[in-house]
């Protein structure tokens, strides 16, 4: 399985030292057959490996943690990143009522999804809930709806023979307009194989509907088929989100990390069993230790990297205390920022700093204005970077020349510094980092 081929990797892996280029590429190579084997389709498995690689070579190894270890929190926080950081809703916050718009091929789960989605909306979320089957395709098919609708307490729409389904919508929408109903939710019909008639059908139904979401229900442990089939409906319906079925089987995760890349849509959902309570929201922190199969390790890393950003803190607080923090810690702080995508350990601990930390992690500040300010600081002499009052005008002329910036940007620089060395000598005052944690919590 994956997580026992990552196992054996990291193992490999396992000794003191640096996170070398090799390590990482000897790593990746298994990294991404053992995603192949998983059913990631190709092309995700490449942006994937391209994005772990940079994020790994290079990186810092935490004192305290292997190698090996590393990578694993690496490669968990890259699987957590394309599986989607944010947990994504469904969007029914309309004027009722929100409609809802199951779509997948036969066998995927979508008449079991749909009756597990009404359950929870009614249960959880207090809504007041019609279903409508549209699948006039399989005989009794209405039926199973209807009795899974009996079966969570949840309205079905009464079965019409020989009714098509643009009009089983048609009829559902205006019923549940008259009847104050919050949500419709619509099961159609599914085919074997992606076929143009489905695509059309679904188009149709959309159209009259006018749909709030419209979800993709695949089947988990068809891997590659689901990816192909996810294309095809991305490319012909206006899906919205996607629902995993068959996650309690051993699927192995792999599809959840294809069907996010290929359909650019949030998975809402995953379904975890035949019973009508087999449904959660997707958590991609979750999703991604299943497919790693490593938490404890990639717990073990984050305490880890905390213990130290407390004691490099603290380091820090002690120099600044003695009015010693310099233009070198300062650099070193940057070139944090700029591997981390966030203020370093310092800076992450002084108030207003953390504002600075959100706008780097939403892009809002550019990554240039970093590397500038770390070609102003290498510009200066080593005199200069421990004692930067020293830096008269003429001076600062030649730092600017000397990093391609301008005067105005090393004095922007130099009042950071000071901002910085002056937010530390007030944590001083208010009894070092423990009191600061206290007022800021
Ligand atoms: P549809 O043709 O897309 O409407 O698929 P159905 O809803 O009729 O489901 C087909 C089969 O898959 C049924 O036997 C369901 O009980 C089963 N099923 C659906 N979702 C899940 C799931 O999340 N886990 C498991 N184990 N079985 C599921
Ligand atoms: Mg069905």
């Amino acid at each position: 399985t994956l997580s026992e081929r990552l196992g054996g990797v990291f193992d490999r892996l396992r000794g003191r030292g640096a996170l070398s280029e090799a390590d990482v590429r000897t790593a990746m190579r298994e990294v991404r057959i053992a995603l192949l084997e998983a059913d990631v389709a190709l092309p995700v498995v490449r942006t994937f490996i391209d994005k772990v690689t940079e994020a790994a070579v290079g990186a810092q190894v935490l004192r305290s943690v292997t190698p090996g270890q590393q990578v694993v929190k690496i490669v968990h926080d890259a699987l957590v990143e394309m599986l989607g950081a944010d947990a994504s809703e469904l969007d029914i916050a309309v004027n009722p009522p929100a409609v809802i718009m199951m779509v997948g091929l036969q066998g995927s789960g979508k008449t079991t999804t749909t009756a597990k989605l009404a359950r929870r909306l009614t249960e959880r979320d207090r809504k007041k809930v019609l279903m409508a089957s549209l699948d006039v395709n399989r005989p009794a098919a209405q039926q199973q709806l209807a009795t899974l609708g009996e079966q969570v307490e949840v309205a079905t729409l009464p079965i019409v023979d020989g009714q098509q389904p643009v009009d089983i919508a048609r009829r559902a929408l205006s019923a549940a307009k008259l009847q104050g109903f919050d949500v419709l939710l619509l099961d159609t019909a599914g085919r074997l194989h992606v076929d143009q008639a489905l695509m059309d059908e679904m188009r149709a139904v959309a159209d009259v509907s006018a749909p709030q979401e419209v979800l993709l229900v695949v089947d988990a442990l068809t891997g590659q088929d689901a990816v192909n089939v996810a294309q095809s409906f991305t490319a012909q319906v206006p899906l919205t989100g996607v629902v995993l079925t068959r996650m309690d089987g051993d699927a192995r995760g792999g599809a959840a990390l294809s069907m996010r890349a290929v359909t650019e849509r949030p998975i809402k959902f995953i379904g975890t069993g035949e019973k009508m309570d087999g449904l959660e929201a997707f958590h991609p922190q979750r999703v991604a230790g299943r497919i790693l199969g490593m938490g404890d390790v990639v717990s073990l890393v984050e305490r880890a990297a905390e213990t130290i950003q407390v004691e490099e803190a603290e380091k820090l607080a002690a120099k600044m205390a003695k009015g010693q923090f310099d233009m070198d810690d300062l650099r070193a702080q940057l070139l944090q920022m700029r591997r981390m995508g966030g203020l370093g350990a310092l800076a992450g601990m002084i108030p207003g700093m953390k504002k600075a930390q959100a706008a780097m992690a939403s892009g809002a500040v550019d990554e240039k204005i970093l590397v500038r300010m770390d070609a102003i600081i290498t510009s200066m002499t080593p005199r200069e970077r421990a004692r930067p009052d020293l830096l008269n005008a003429k001076r600062k002329i030649r730092v600017a020349k000397g990093s391609g910036t301008t005067v105005q940007d090393v004095n922007r620089l130099l009042k950071m510094h000071q901002e910085m060395a002056n937010a530390m000598k007030k944590i001083k005052k208010m009894g070092g980092l423990k009191g600061l944690a206290a007022m800021f919590g």
